[in-house]
């Protein structure tokens, strides 16, 4: 393909997203295919002779659309908002376009440069200190991955260097709740410290936030057995219930220890966007570092995981290679954010965030946040209100956990754990709205998850009215 061909092709497959995002409220949320049946539609043999570029569209429309769950549908309530703001979408697009490759500052310093402007206004605009210094990666997986080795070098003084891990002479703790993602409990045993050394510390039983006291006695009870606490992995919006852990007295305790402590904000993060709720992340200055997804509800297209040190020199110190072909004569002088995650080459990620900021501009952001907070208070109020519906946990954020129960079977929790699956799967089913199930203290409840960019009140009470029914239908 040459550029005037691209021209073409690009100016219908365009207008084809616009078309796209202007219907996708009126598709079926959930992906209404069975297993197999987008492999089975598809050629089975590579193209030996290029097609045109409307055979490509006719299967978007006929195979791909029906076979993708609509995540930007204003009816998604399903797991976190994953938005894809337009704006990011044409930053994507032109990082794309470009082609550029970032393996060290010379490869393409402005891919460099750029990142580092995106990554100080977001801190800027999170009211993070400015001691804090941040690089984009794909996703808190490998983010809160990343810390976990930064944490296990800073414990062991840079063991990497000698016998590693297979040489400490104690074992190394890591301590989390119950309610942490279950990508922490993997970077853990991937960063080597092993399942018998992750601790699950007790928490509060109506907020499921960490207990400092329990923290601290599990920690000391680790040292009197020779152990060494080396990390603790606090949650601010844990993905059940977005539970938020005390960060300021959890600091407390890991300096009492010497253990880093790493916050992982994944989907909450873009909530210290609005001053009114950075007292969720009190005492945040304090941690070693901090993983919040703007790929989540912020909406800048995934992939876009922020991770922001303390102490950028010892991550650093960790993470660098220095191979000769990729020495240059700028090497000190510049920013090299292949030494700061896993991976050499790295796309031109911050053009999304770039475009993202530049295009929609922070207030509009920040507006779309509290709509999406008011709208879950407005809810939750409803749930309140009704006899036979409760809350499961406090409503912090724009997560509201609920349970349907129905005088009839009011005094079967396992009865009652069926009909929350069965009611969220016939409304899910039905394709009108998509909510998910999950189990919250050894029981079944149903997460609505509000935040997708185009769900307006409206929407809301669509889903409520659809909950409301087909809930009671399922009893009678
Ligand atoms: N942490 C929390 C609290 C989450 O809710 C999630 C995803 O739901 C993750 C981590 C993992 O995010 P990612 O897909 O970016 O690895």
């Amino acid at each position: 393909m040459n550029p005037e061909e691209f021209r073409q092709a690009a100016h219908e497959l365009v207008d084809w997203i616009a078309d796209y995002r202007l219907s996708v409220g009126d598709l079926p949320v959930r992906a209404q295919v069975q297993p197999g049946e987008v492999y089975r539609a598809l050629a089975t043999a590579p193209p030996e002779v290029g097609e045109p570029l409307a055979n490509l569209i006719a299967d978007l429309d006929q195979v791909i659309v029906p076979g993708i769950t609509q995540m930007q549908s204003p009816r998604n309530f399903a797991w976190f908002p994953a938005n894809a703001s337009l704006a990011s979408v044409l930053g994507d697009f032109t990082s794309s376009g470009l082609g550029a490759l970032g393996i060290t500052w010379q490869s393409a310093p402005a891919l460099t440069e750029v990142e580092q402007v995106v990554t100080e206004w977001l801190r800027q605009l999170t009211g993070l200190s400015d001691h804090w210094k941040g690089a984009i990666h794909d996703t808190a997986s490998t983010a809160g991955l990343v810390a976990m080795l930064a944490a296990r070098e800073r414990v062991t003084y840079f063991s990497e260097m000698r016998g590693g891990l297979q040489a400490e002479p104690a074992p190394l703790v890591v301590y989390t709740t119950a309610a942490a993602h279950s990508s922490v409990p993997k970077a853990v045993l991937l960063a080597g410290y092993g399942n018998d050394n992750l601790r699950y510390v007790a928490h509060d039983a109506v907020t499921f936030a960490m207990n400092p006291d329990a923290l601290r006695t599990q920690m000391q009870a680790d040292v009197d057995a020779g152990r060494r606490p080396a990390a603790v992995v606090a949650t601010i919006g844990s993905t059940g219930i977005t539970a938020c852990d005390p960060v300021r007295a959890i600091v407390d305790v890991a300096a009492e220890f010497g253990a880093w402590v790493h916050v992982d904000a994944a989907m909450a993060g873009s909530a210290m966007l609005l001053p009114e709720y950075r007292h969720l992340f009190d005492g945040i200055d304090g941690a070693d570092s901090i993983c919040w997804n703007p790929h989540k509800w912020m909406g800048t297209i995934l992939d876009c995981s922020l991770l922001y040190v303390s102490d950028v020199v010892h991550l650093t110190r960790v993470m660098a290679t220095n191979p000769s072909y990729l020495q240059s004569s700028v090497d000190g002088e510049v920013v090299q954010f292949k030494d700061w995650g896993i991976p050499l080459g790295r796309r031109f990620r911050a053009l999304k965030l770039w475009f993202h900021l530049r295009l929609d501009g922070a207030e509009a952001i920040r507006e779309r946040l509290r709509r999406d907070l008011a709208n879950a208070q407005w809810l939750a109020e409803r749930v309140e209100a009704e006899d036979e519906w409760q809350l499961v946990a406090p409503v912090r954020l724009q997560t509201v956990c609920v349970r349907h129960v129905p005088a009839v079977i009011a005094s079967d929790p396992d009865a009652l754990d069926a009909h929350q699956q069965k009611w969220a799967e016939a409304i899910t089913a039905s394709g009108k709205v998509m909510v998910t199930p999950a189990v919250h203290d050894g029981r079944w409840m149903v997460r609505v998850s509000i935040g997708s960019e185009t769900t307006e009140l409206a929407d809301v009470e669509f889903l409520w009215s659809v909950m409301r029914s087909t809930a009671f239908d399922l009893t009678v």
